[in-house]
């Protein structure tokens, strides 16, 4: 088992019969990593935040701090180092616990033997790039389960949920919310014209603009295909025709490239105290109707 893949070992220990132990075990596995001791977590965790390691063993009862929340807190300090705990024979219970935290592996000091090192060096890296790799894995899902794929904006099921959690606030503490709904006018002409590729062009463009142009605080998402949605916390009806308004004007007045002009239709409502998401969302939805019934690109409150 080579040992190629470990350039720095960083040991937490204070006591120092234990360190010289290590080091010489190491030295007689002909192990050429550097070995770097300190003697509190909190030397070790400055250590970490300066410097890459590939290894960390870890003894549970350091000057600093004692038993499982040594582990908690350097775990929270590292997140993709793999730990290595030292338990002495008698809390060797505590190992176990370490695992079950976050550590790789747990070794018994006074039960250690060279090979037995190299090994648990070994696996606790692959372990850990596993654990890593799986880790980024799982947020990528994530995100992309509440990200609209080609705007990079939230996207309907995201939106949602964070509608319910507005309409809740606004429910308890009866302050104002409004939705805004608006949808590209003649959007299947331009794709059928222009194609595809542009199309997805004028929708990127359009949650670019908007965002660009919405409050930190207000939820801009994708409703579906060419339909939008922005919710405005704390805006009654008339505040959020304003912002529909300039949001309005902004599309219509803006070159999608080769003077390819588009323009949008909103509708506006405000939530009523009975309102549930459907009936909200209902309703901004008859607004968006009355302005395309009335001639699209503008604003119709509701
Ligand atoms: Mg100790």
């Amino acid at each position: 088992m080579s040992d190629k893949f470990l350039h720095t070992i960083l040991l937490i220990e204070d006591d120092p019969g234990d360190v010289l132990l290590l080091q010489e075990m190491l030295e007689l596995q002909g192990c050429k990593a550097r070995l770097v001791t300190v003697e509190r977590l909190s030397e070790g965790i400055s250590y970490l935040q300066q410097n890459h390691c590939d290894v960390i063993f870890l003894d549970m009862n350091l000057p600093d701090s004692s038993g499982l929340p040594t582990v908690t807190r350097l775990l929270e300090a590292v997140s993709t180092t793999p730990i290595i705990v030292l338990t002495g024979l008698s809390d060797g219970s505590f190992g176990t616990e370490a695992v079950k935290l976050g550590a790789q592996d747990y070794l018994l000091k006074g039960d250690i033997d060279g090979r037995m090192l190299k090994r648990a060096m070994f696996y606790a890296v692959e372990r850990k790039k596993l654990e890593v790799a799986l880790k980024q894995t799982r947020d990528l899902f994530e995100r992309e389960a509440r990200i609209d794929y080609l705007t990079g904006i939230y996207n309907r099921m995201m939106f949602n949920e964070l509608l319910e959690a507005e309409l809740q606030r606004a429910r308890r503490y009866t302050t104002d919310l409004s939705l805004i709904m608006f949808d590209l006018d003649h959007f299947k002409k331009i794709n059928d014209s222009c194609g595809h590729t542009i199309g997805d062009h004028v929708l990127k463009e359009v949650a670019q603009l908007v965002s660009d142009n919405i409050r930190a605080h207000d939820v801009f998402a994708r409703w579906g295909g060419e339909e939008f949605m922005v919710l405005s916390p704390k805006n009654m009806q008339s505040q959020a025709a304003v912002l529909a308004e300039k949001l309005r004007s902004l599309c219509a007045a803006h070159d999608f490239g080769n003077g390819l002009h588009v323009t949008a239709s909103f509708g506006v409502t405000q939530y009523k105290s009975d309102d549930t998401l459907e009936s909200f969302t209902a309703r901004t939805d008859e607004a968006l109707y009355l302005a395309k019934e009335n001639g699209r690109n503008r604003v119709e409150s509701h």
